[in-house]
């Protein structure tokens, strides 16, 4: 019988896959039930700085190769990834526990950014100015920002790497990634496959382990010129304040409290079908998931009814279960976290219309069962903080200017929702939301070819669509006299 791997080296460095200098490795664990998968290297301060240089070493040629060439690159990881789409959906449904289904659509789209900057890699273009001096001429040359550190979430294991390395890679620069700890297979796997893409040696680098060490020795290293980061809004401002040392750029993708706006005018089916969809897709763990809905007064009642209605079909389970439409939470506080905002909007005068408790099923995880409170106030720790859980709550609003200001009344400012039959309104609502995305009748706006990013205080930059790429590029004046 072949022998089951209990370990894995997971440090890619120059290369080469290797293990933590101490020999230390950290489990990962499966949320739909709390058994360890593998025990992955747990890396450190010495590591990272190896992967620099590593990463600074590469860059010389990686950058001066053709784009053509890293092009073809990226389109080959594309294509590796759906040549292995299944595997890849599997793993990331073990590590971070969201249904297969979706696992897979994160997959794609993971793909799909590799893609999407294959096709960017030729079109990173210059500028010929004219000047106001006749014996002047002004040209502005893109070129690529240097080694880049990139910080990855736990939500999206796959697709939120490759937005990030995508841009990275196609536009000259090499990176030293650190995944997030609770899911690194999903980071391995994609590095496998850009090796066997054919990347050359150092271009990427993948550190596994303490992630304060890591971060530290990418922030302290000057040659690692941008961060770019997807996690909590305070992880991102301490991001922000130790990259002043060195004057690194930053692109920063942080926490969300997406408000949902269903007008008396929208099609509520629609408006409560994708409601639902948004809240508990990845079990509310998304920075753009639903986090708090305003309902016209005189649509509440149908607007509950059609939530309560649709709200029935949908399954707890794991994820690898082909029936699940939702998962276990990423872990015990993330469960905590719910179940307290849950109790001080009860506590505060919420009433629970459906679900309200831990799920209580036969499997031994972090599943929380999906859930709707009404009557809450602006008091209320969930029309706040983000909940990142399955836990929704309605505020009801009478006129547009008043629910327009509650909208905004948040220091998050990354993806809204307007549910509306009347353009006219829906124009005019988007124009006046602080936010970085907004979805009329549309609740997942991320795809490859958008830029997605927020406003205040979610974050800096843009990831996806051309814009993108432009966080990886310099643009250097040059000033031309002629005699
Ligand atoms: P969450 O609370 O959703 O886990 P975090 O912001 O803590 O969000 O995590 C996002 C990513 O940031 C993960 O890869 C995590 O390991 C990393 N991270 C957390 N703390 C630090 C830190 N001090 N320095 C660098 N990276 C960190």
């Amino acid at each position: 019988m072949a022998e089951v791997e209990t370990k894995v080296s997971s440090l890619f460095i120059n290369g080469e896959w290797q293990d933590s200098d101490s020999g230390k490795t950290e489990a990962v664990v499966n949320p739909a039930n709390l058994e360890t998968i593998i025990e992955v290297a747990y890396g450190g301060k010495q590591e990272t700085e190896r992967a620099i240089e590593a990463a600074k070493a590469a860059f010389v040629e990686w950058s001066e190769m053709s784009p053509r060439k890293r092009s073809r690159i990226l389109y080959k990881a594309h294509q590796l990834i759906y040549d292995h789409l299944d595997r890849l959906a599997e793993i990331l449904t073990m590590e971070q526990g969201k249904p297969f289904k979706e696992a897979r659509g994160e997959v794609k789209s993971a793909a799909n950014f590799l893609l999407w900057y294959a096709e960017e890699a030729n079109r990173i273009y210059g500028e010929w100015m004219p000047s106001s001096q006749t014996q002047k001429r002004i040209l502005v040359v893109p070129q690529p920002v240097g080694v880049v550190g990139a910080i990855t979430p736990w939500n999206f294991p796959s697709s939120m790497i490759t937005r990030k390395i995508g841009p990275a890679l196609a536009a000259g620069c090499t990176v030293v990634l650190k995944p997030a700890p609770e899911t690194p297979l999903s980071a391995i796997e994609l590095v496998k496959l850009f090796e066997q893409a054919g990347l050359p040696k150092g271009v990427l680098n993948l550190v596994t382990g303490d992630a304060e060490e890591i971060g530290q020795a990418l922030l302290q290293n000057k040659d690692v010129r941008l961060i770019t980061f997807t996690g909590s809004t305070e992880v991102g401002k301490y991001l922000m304040r130790e990259s002043a040392q060195h004057v690194k750029k930053l692109s920063l993708e942080l926490g969300g409290h997406a408000p949902v706006i269903v007008f008396e005018d929208a099609d509520l089916d629609v408006a409560a079908k994708l409601t639902l969809a948004s809240k508990y897709r990845n079990a509310g763990q998304t920075c753009i998931c639903a986090n708090r809905v305003y309902v016209h007064e005189s649509v509440q009642e149908k607007f509950s009814q059609k939530l309560l209605e649709h709200i029935q079909s949908l399954k707890v389970g794991e994820g690898l279960d082909p029936n699940t439409d939702i998962g276990p939470l990423i872990n015990e506080q993330a469960v905590s976290k719910v179940e307290s905002h849950l109790n001080d909007a009860v506590k505060q005068g919420a009433e629970v219309v459906y679900g309200g408790a831990k799920w209580e099923g036969e499997l031994n995880g972090y599943f929380f069962s999906p859930t709707i409170v009404k009557n809450v106030t602006k008091a209320m720790a969930v029309m706040n903080e983000e909940t990142f859980g399955p836990l929704l709550p309605l505020q009801t609003f009478q006129d547009e200017a008043e629910v327009i200001a509650e909208a905004n009344d948040t220091d998050y400012g990354l993806a809204a929702y307007i549910f509306s039959e009347n353009l006219d309104r829906s124009l005019r609502v988007m124009e006046k939301l602080e936010y970085g995305i907004v979805g009329v009748n549309d609740v997942f706006p991320a795809t490859a070819e958008a830029p997605f990013g927020g406003v205040k205080q979610s974050g800096v930059g843009k990831e996806g669509g051309h814009h993108g790429i432009h966080e990886f590029v310099e643009q250097k004046y040059v000033s031309i006299g002629m005699h």
